[in-house]
């Protein structure tokens, strides 16, 4: 049995809502289907669920919301319209527009689009609708109630046919929790873990995860074979083919992911597992972001300071910033955070850092990007490490940090950002074999 997630672009209009219910029908083992909100149909279009979170923020400012919820209704009643359904979306629009306007919560309303979508695309294809509200349990902080696994999806009959709306789920008193943007390869992935899936397919507009990024690299090596530990470290550096949280369902009972292309369903895709063959090629991929700044600090003998990194930790966190890496030496300390989390506090933390710990030297160097080889495989290999290097020093890039996990899954580099597209271009010339 396989639960099938179909992401914005693959139901972003008629058409290809018309490309998905064949595919779905081609496979009958294909009996859970996960639908996001109808995403863009080319460059410049809308995503619905953006012009959603538009709509609840100029309502709440008290402002008119008809232009871009007209967006909205025009795409949703022309979708229902060619696909010939027999519902009411033009009823359901207008009391969508009713409770945005009454100021609803805004994971209720950005969570119509999924909500729209799966109560169109049930109708489309004959397959019953499954309220995800009633099915995927959210606790106060966001996380997932592990009752979900043990709930509803447990009396489904898995001969028939289902359509879920992605992105969300409620709390305890019902009230609709969204996840995070991306959301609904999460619900994919829930789905996939509560009824037991032998495979959870991702289909996207791209044929799965690619050795390093398309815009950087030209006509860059299509990925076979992934981990679930390479999927998240390659997601968590910004290949954003698939959200790095939907690992967490399916991991712990070793469900394949199969992230498939809607455009070529003939394409087998990317498939991530617990285990691959290392021998197929030791790095898996190659992903990198930029947009971070390194707090850099030097202090003579502060090897013997104790409880210096502490206290410095302490300044980040009563300032609210989360760090991503923190290379140290004996009497050097520098620590790696994301501008977005810096925005507006550089000076108050340069002060503080003064103030507390009274370093020799203390700046932040701003530019950084950072890049990551990734492949579990490394490990076991000698030379990888030297083969990046002299890759990065052949293309004239300077490496300012290096950082290599005690897991020896990644090693992340440091460059500037003007170095960004040249590293990725050298690492993957090297290692793509
Ligand atoms: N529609 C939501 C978003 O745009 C969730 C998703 O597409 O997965 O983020």
């Amino acid at each position: 049995m396989k639960v099938c997630k179909f992401g914005g672009s693959s139901v972003a209009d008629a058409e290809r809502i018309k490309k998905i219910a064949h595919i779905i029908t081609s496979d009958s083992d294909r009996k859970f289907i996960v639908v996001s909100a109808p995403g863009k149909r080319h460059g410049d279009d809308k995503k619905i669920t953006d012009l959603l979170y538009l709509c609840h923020e100029l309502a709440n400012q008290d402002l008119d919301i008809d232009e871009p919820f007209g967006v909205i209704e025009r795409r949703f009643v022309q979708i229902a319209d060619e696909l010939e359904v027999r519902l009411d979306v033009p009823g359901t629009l207008a009391t969508i527009r009713d409770s945005i306007l009454k100021k609803t919560t805004v994971d209720f309303a950005v969570s119509r689009g999924e909500y729209l979508c799966a109560r169109i695309f049930a109708a489309y294809i004959g397959a019953t609708f499954v309220e995800a509200a009633n099915f995927v349990k959210i606790r106060e902080n966001g996380m997932l109630d592990g009752q979900t696994y043990t709930g509803p999806f447990s009396e489904l009959d898995k001969n028939n046919l289902y359509v879920m709306p992605g992105f969300y789920g409620a709390d305890s008193s019902g009230g609709i929790r969204v996840f995070s943007r991306g959301g609904s390869d999460i619900s994919g992935a829930i789905a996939a873990r509560a009824l037991g899936a032998d495979v959870y397919e991702n289909w996207t507009d791209v044929s799965g995860f690619l050795m390093a990024d398309p815009n950087i690299v030209d006509s860059p090596k299509p990925i076979r074979e992934l981990t679930y530990r390479e999927v998240r470290e390659l997601a968590y550096m910004g290949a954003q083919v698939f959200h790095e949280e939907a690992i967490f369902p399916v991991y712990p009972v070793g469900i394949p992911i199969n992230i498939r292309n809607t455009g070529i369903p003939e394409d087998s895709g990317t498939y991530i597992i617990q285990k691959r063959d290392f021998s197929k090629g030791v790095v898996a991929g190659i992903a990198g972001r930029t947009g971070f700044s390194l707090i850099v600090i030097e202090k003579m003998l502060m090897n013997k300071e104790l409880g210096f990194g502490r206290r410095l930790f302490e300044i980040l966190e009563s300032n609210d910033v989360s760090f991503e890496h923190a290379p140290s030496g004996i009497d050097t300390m520098s620590v790696i955070v994301r501008d977005s989390q810096l925005e507006g506090k550089d000076e108050t933390i340069l002060e503080e850092i003064k103030r507390v710990l009274k370093p020799d030297q203390v700046e932040i160097q701003n530019g950084l990007s950072l890049i990551s080889v990734v492949g579990e495989g490394m490990s076991h290999q000698i030379g990888i490490a030297a083969r990046l290097f002299a890759a990065l020093s052949s293309a004239k890039v300077n490496v300012k940090i290096i950082d290599q996990g005690s897991s020896e899954i990644n090693i992340t580099v440091g460059v500037s950002e003007g170095d960004f597209a040249l590293a990725i271009g050298a690492i993957y010339r090297e290692f793509h074999e």
